[in-house]
């Protein structure tokens, strides 16, 4: 058992603006790999940071477009961990509960959050690379990746690659979040990816008590008013567990 120190449980059962980053750490206990785990199989020899970008899709989609496909398949096939569900409960017992995510896997809402800003996309969305925007159905051919619709250009997932700006209104809403927060809690997040690595030092500045919880120290760990190092998984239900 993961003891969580008696101060952090008491602010948490005062605390009215909650608001908590995850990254892909949450979901690695319901089997997805983060990048910086090794790829297996087919993916082994790839660097993932090297996919997903502009330049990957523009020197070999068909290649990026596969990656994307290796990896909604894996998706497809796994469940929300403890993590996962123990934030959808956290949702309910807050009167103000933001939870942004930069993971593209869509497991937050499987496990029954409601409100999730998603800083980096979604995996299950594809867009038009040409237009950049959304196209909810199309066509399977032989071609891959798939053609737009609209445009004939090629489809690509609607996720933020690196180098690529976030979505706006997002980006907006989760830093007006970080700035009112009472409690930040930063989750599975190697804190290294910009702006989402940010966002709890706006939380710090504001005078918000920062939680780091992660079996790793990252460059957020020393100025976290609490780390709990260990996985989401077994910390997560306990800290609601105590509330
Ligand atoms: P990251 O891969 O850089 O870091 C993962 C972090 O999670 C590490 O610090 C690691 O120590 C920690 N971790 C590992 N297991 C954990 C556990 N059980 N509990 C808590 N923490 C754990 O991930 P990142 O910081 O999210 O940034 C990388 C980028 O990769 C993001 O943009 C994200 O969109 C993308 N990504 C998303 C997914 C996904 O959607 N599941 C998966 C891989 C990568």
């Amino acid at each position: 058992m993961i003891p969580i120190p008696e101060k952090l449980v008491q602010a948490l059962k005062h605390a009215e603006r909650v608001v908590v980053l995850t990254g892909a750490g949450i979901s690695a206990e319901s089997g997805v790999p983060t990048f910086r785990d090794a790829q297996t199989g087919l993916w082994a020899s790839f660097n993932p940071e090297e996919l997903a970008t502009r330049e990957a899709f523009e020197k070999n989609p068909r290649r990026v477009w596969e990656w994307y496909a290796y990896r909604r398949d894996l998706i497809k096939n796994v469940k929300p961990n403890a993590g996962h569900l123990a934030l959808a409960e956290m949702e309910r017992r807050f009167p103000r509960f933001t939870l942004i995510t930069q993971n593209v896997d869509g497991l937050h809402r499987r496990a029954g959050s409601r409100s999730v800003i998603e800083l980096h996309g979604n995996l299950a969305r594809s867009k038009c690379f040409e237009e950049d925007l959304p196209v909810p159905s199309w066509e399977e051919g032989p071609e891959i990746p798939p053609r737009c619709p609209r445009c004939g250009g090629s489809l690509r997932p609607d996720v933020v690659w690196f180098g690529e700006m976030l979505p706006v209104r997002e980006l907006e809403a989760a830093m007006e979040a970080a700035k009112n927060a009472q409690i930040f809690l930063s989750v599975g997040t190697s804190a290294l990816v910009q702006p989402a690595a940010s966002l709890p030092f706006v939380a710090l500045e504001r005078g918000a008590s920062v939680v780091e919880i992660n079996p790793e120290e990252t460059p957020l760990s020393p100025h976290a008013s609490f780390f709990l190092k260990g996985p989401a998984g077994l910390i997560l239900p306990v800290l609601v567990g105590g509330l």
